[in-house]
């Protein structure tokens, strides 16, 4: 290791527990309610139709990720919106204490506050030569650890219309091996592993559309949603 970043308002958010608890905190706001089990199924105008009946709305706004290929289909093919496929494990316990969450070279090379730098070109030509197995998976090496000492190690990238959900072993040892390389440790041990996914567009980040009026279609289109989702709903709805 030869430097760092200092991120100083980085905030690690852990799905397991966060998202229930968004739901939880919203539902407690006045006039907040969260209805699960329920497809939106589209908005006349006046009316938002659900699977469990209409509901009158001043304003919808539709954020349904991957699937808006379903709803939307026209504007997910304009937009060029596709599924990214992402293999996720986690290990036991590596017997050391890690703080900060990690990222490797291979993150450098995908999120362009690095990847538009000049160095990353050599970079990425370094890896060409040291490290094509991580760039074959189109590899994003990064790991955390959570309060119970678990390691959190990603991940793998593909991308399609549909996405199968087999997990390929080679891909997780291939993540696995370097996570343990990166932290010096032998024998880390795989105790869960899982497929998620996202929508994804070469075109841009997030797609912004207004279909109609009092209509908006908010989809983050690549890996930072969680980073930039708070922000993008400040910024477009502001009241
Ligand atoms: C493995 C993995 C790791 C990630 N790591 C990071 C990270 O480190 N940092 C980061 O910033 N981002 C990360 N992301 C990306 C982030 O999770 C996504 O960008 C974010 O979840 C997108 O949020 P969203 O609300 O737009 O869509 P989603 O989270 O996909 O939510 C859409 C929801 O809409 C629901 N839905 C679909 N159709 C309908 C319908 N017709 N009616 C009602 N509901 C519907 C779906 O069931 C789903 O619950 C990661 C993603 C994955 C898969």
């Amino acid at each position: 290791m030869v430097g760092g970043a200092a991120l100083l308002k980085d905030l690690r958010v852990d799905p397991r527990v966060t998202v229930a608890r968004l739901a939880a905190w919203v539902g407690a706001q006045p006039g907040g309610t969260v209805v699960f089990g329920t497809a939106y199924l589209g908005f006349d105008g006046n009316r938002a139709h659900t699977s469990r009946g209409p509901i009158d709305a001043q304003r919808v706004i539709v954020c349904v990720g991957h699937d808006l290929d379903h709803l939307y289909p026209a504007l997910a093919e304009e937009h060029e919106v596709q599924r990214c496929a992402l293999q996720m494990a986690r290990t036991a316990d590596p017997g050391a204490v890690v703080t900060p969450a990690v990222l490797t070279a291979t993150s450098l090379l995908r999120y362009p506050a690095f990847a538009e730098t000049t160095a990353a070109a050599a970079l990425r030509t370094r890896m060409e030569e040291d490290r094509p197995d991580l760039l074959d998976i189109d590899a994003n090496v990064m790991f955390t650890q959570r309060p119970d000492g678990t390691l959190l190690i990603g991940d793998s990238h593909h991308t399609g219309r549909t996405v199968d959900p087999f997990l390929d072993e080679a891909v997780t040892e291939t993540l696995r091996a370097e996570t343990a390389r990166v932290l010096g440790v032998d024998g880390l041990r795989i105790i869960e592993r899982w497929q998620g996914v996202y929508a994804s567009s070469p075109l841009r980040p997030y797609l912004v559309a207004d279909p109609e009026e009092r209509l908006s279609v908010r989809v983050v289109t690549s890996g930072v949603g969680m980073t930039i989702a708070h922000g993008l709903a400040r910024r477009h709805f502001p009241s």
